[in-house]
């Protein structure tokens, strides 16, 4: 007798070419919510968990690299012929506007504006809703506390005190041209000191300078093991390394200090429009944005107003911010001049 003509093996030939079928189509039963590329610009401890809740959440498939601003700034202007990103999520500002400012970000309004804060919505309208604010975050310096009284070193107060002779190679800080945190610093000095002098300043503190980074928080993780007494990144990053049990104590600089409006833009040319404007409107709950404070990783005001503001978040109606002019420093003209000359005068510097 045929075996392939027994009732059993036909039957076992249906079970085994309906298995084969499922295994085909299983792929896309999966991804048939399609799929998502973020460019996360938090720190990776953050990206993660946000990719994991938003996939949980719609079913969209989504793909993550993380980058620091000035990064994916220049990502995203390298590939406006070919976009590969769909949505820019968090770091700073600036940058962000420069892009809307260039066209390489879409305009977008989500149902969600009305609930965010006044700066978040004053954000999006100065870029012509290109892009949106998220979080907000205050500028400042932490130290190595044992470090510095091993060393019987006084205890740093100002922006001033950190050029200082006694801080030779005691200070890290990230380069303004990859990391939007360092740029804050740049465009923060300026405003507070004046252009000439906020040069001299930087070029002064470059003498102390032990290493500029590509990612802005590196200095707080920096100052927290001790391998540089001073990290200057936003109060938040060294908030992240206290909690964790380092020795760091948090300075404001006692001239004042700049803040950043962290910000999220949909990529011109979003190969997944769709998908990008359901996590823009998605991270703009308060859900999504409580995120980053319940895994212990992230300490900003949320922009939400019904979002809970991390009990470990600096105040920053207690701190002495300056009014950070964003649409100045965040347009394209005025980034690009301020980075070439810190280049030219404090990077290029042996
Ligand atoms: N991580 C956190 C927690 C931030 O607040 C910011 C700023 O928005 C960044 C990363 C951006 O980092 P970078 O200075 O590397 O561009």
């Amino acid at each position: 007798m045929n075996p392939c003509k027994s009732p059993l093996s036909s039957m076992r030939r249906w079970l085994l070419l309906l298995g084969s079928a499922t295994a085909l189509v299983a792929p896309s039963i999966a991804s048939a919510q399609g799929e998502l590329t973020v460019y996360c610009t938090v720190q990776e401890e953050w990206c993660r968990p946000m990719v994991a809740a938003f996939e949980k959440t719609t079913g969209i498939k989504v793909s993550m690299t993380r980058k620091s601003s000035g990064e994916f700034y220049a990502q995203i202007k390298a590939e406006a012929a070919n976009p590969r990103g769909d949505i820019w999520w968090g770091g700073t500002g600036d940058p962000h506007m420069q892009a809307a400012e260039e066209g390489l970000t879409e305009a977008y309004k989500s149902p969600r504006l009305a609930e965010l804060q006044d700066w978040a919505v004053r954000q999006a309208e100065q870029a012509k809703f290109r892009t949106v604010g998220i979080y907000a975050g205050a500028l400042g310096y932490s130290y190595n506390a044992d470090e510095l009284k091993k060393r019987k070193l006084p205890e740093p107060k100002c922006w001033s005190d950190l050029t200082l002779p006694a801080f030779k190679d005691e200070i890290q800080v990230a380069n303004p041209n990859s990391s939007g945190t360092s740029y804050t610093m740049l465009a923060t000095l300026v405003q507070i000191m004046g252009e000439d002098k906020a040069f001299a300043f930087m070029k002064a503190m470059h003498r102390n300078v032990n290493q500029y980074t590509k990612s802005g928080a590196a200095p707080a993780r920096a100052a927290a093991t001790g391998e540089s007494l001073v990290g200057i990144t936003f109060q938040h990053d060294a908030v992240v390394q206290a909690l964790g049990g380092a020795p760091v104590k948090i300075v404001s600089p006692c001239e004042g200090t700049g803040y950043e409006i962290g910000s999220m833009s949909i990529i011109k040319g979003a190969k997944n429009l769709e998908n990008a404007k359901k996590w823009y409107d998605w991270a703009l709950t308060p859900e999504a944005q409580a995120i980053g404070a319940n895994a212990k990783v992230a300490y900003q005001v949320p922009s939400n107003k019904s979002a809970a503001v991390p009990a470990a978040a600096p105040k920053l109606n207690e701190i002495k911010l300056i009014p950070y002019d964003f649409a100045k420093y965040g347009s394209s003209a005025e980034r690009k001049r301020l980075l070439a000359k810190w280049d030219a005068e404090v990077g290029n510097q042996p």
